[in-house]
């Protein structure tokens, strides 16, 4: 049985001979029921937000251990790059205290709006990919449209940043929903065992989440703990994302000095394409930005068996994408580990769904080129097809 939300830090975990009677368990709200033999008491689902779910197939979390390894960044890629395949995706910001959704996705003064249905999230164009059964689309909801300017502060406790995210899972409007991608905060605080105690009754089997980290001990540190944070809670671990992996850059992105330091950026491009073009056209170079701490995330997740999803290496496009807010611009060989990531994350959820779509869309086609050749006219009391 898993530790539950709620627990104490030190839980002894409830199927112990201990379980609400160590000194460990003091002021824990499942003291008495562990005690009595009959373990935590199930989490309570909350109406509302039971109700919002039922609407959404499924549900992923983005967490990391640490800030500034670019959860945001992927969370909107991932969202983004889901509804790209032709899928509908909600995405939540949960980043209370600093939203950079709806800069990344250039909404920034965008509005929400109340109705009988709840607070309706901002809609936003989604160019999708040719192979897609149809069009995306994208909803977001963030507590940067609720503010009135993106430099507010949020400077609020933990009940009332509960209540919003209490808010945000059940209040918001976001219709039939193939996917809800939930971008969290850094670490392991309040917002997670709120965000675990309010959703986690709703997940389903294939639901959970991705763990978001960079190369470096440090990063990968916290997310460790992440990652024990997500075993004691039962949540499902989808797979460990490797951000700001080696960048690869085509040469004409490079500057060349010589051993004086004079700029012979131009000359030495000219000659490489005119020698080795097939080089020049068709190598990249990795640059290694973050050291690589033991084996790197990919051997921390065999360690905590779950599965490594693969690089989202540094791009220059990408952080442009999100500088301008605009992310249908990434394309080509740039887009491809975003897309990787995207279809990991189908495969691990629900492997169907596109091939669902895919004959939905052509059984409507047919319908419709029926409907076309089959136009009926009565001419003198006689039908002709
Ligand atoms: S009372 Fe139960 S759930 Fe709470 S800390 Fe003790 S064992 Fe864990």
């Amino acid at each position: 049985m898993s530790k539950p939300a709620d627990a104490n830090d030190e839980c002894v975990g409830p199927e112990s001979e201990q379980a609400g009677k160590a000194s460990s368990c003091a002021g824990c709200p499942n003291q008495s029921s562990c005690a009595s033999g009959e373990g935590p008491k199930a989490p309570e689902v909350d109406p509302a937000i039971a109700s919002a779910m039922a609407r959404v197939k499924q549900r992923v979390l983005v967490l990391s251990g640490k800030g500034g390894v670019g959860k945001s960044t992927f969370s909107t890629q991932l969202a983004y790059g889901l509804a790209r395949r032709g899928l509908k995706v909600g995405l939540l910001d949960l980043d209370i205290c600093g939203p950079s959704i709806p800069t990344m996705l250039g909404l920034q003064g965008r509005e929400v709006h109340q109705s009988n249905s709840g607070w309706s999230p901002v809609f936003m164009d989604v160019q999708s990919d040719e192979d897609a059964p149809e069009e995306g689309e994208l909803c977001v909801m963030s507590i940067g449209f609720l503010m009135p300017d993106s430099d507010s502060a949020v400077i609020w406790r933990g009940p009332r940043k509960t209540g919003l995210i209490s808010q945000f899972l059940g209040s918001v409007d976001y219709g039939e929903l193939d996917y809800l991608v939930v971008d969290t905060p850094p670490g392991t605080s309040d917002e997670h065992i709120s965000i675990v105690q309010l959703l986690k009754p709703c997940f389903g089997p294939t639901d959970g989440a991705v763990v978001v980290t960079t190369p470096q001990e440090v990063a990968m540190a916290d997310v460790r703990k992440e990652l024990n944070f997500c075993k004691q809670t039962g949540i499902n671990v989808l797979g460990i994302v490797e951000n700001m992996a080696p960048m690869k850059l085509p040469f004409d992105n490079l500057s060349f000095f010589n051993t004086s330091g004079k700029d012979c950026t131009e000359d030495t491009l000219k000659e490489l394409k005119e020698k080795c073009p097939s080089i020049y056209e068709q190598m990249r170079i990795s640059v290694d930005v973050f050291p690589r701490a033991g084996g790197g995330p990919e051997k921390m997740a065999k360690v905590f068996d779950v599965p490594y999803i693969g690089q989202v290496p540094l791009n220059r496009e990408l952080q442009n994408a999100c500088d301008r807010g605009d992310p249908s611009h990434l394309s080509g060989e740039n887009y491809l580990p975003i897309r990787n990531v995207v279809q990991h994350v189908i495969d691990r959820t629900n492997p169907t769904l596109l091939e669902e779509k895919k004959r939905a869309a052509l059984e409507e086609k047919k319908v419709e080129n029926t409907g076309k050749s089959g136009v009926v006219s009565i001419q003198g009391g006689k039908m002709f097809m």
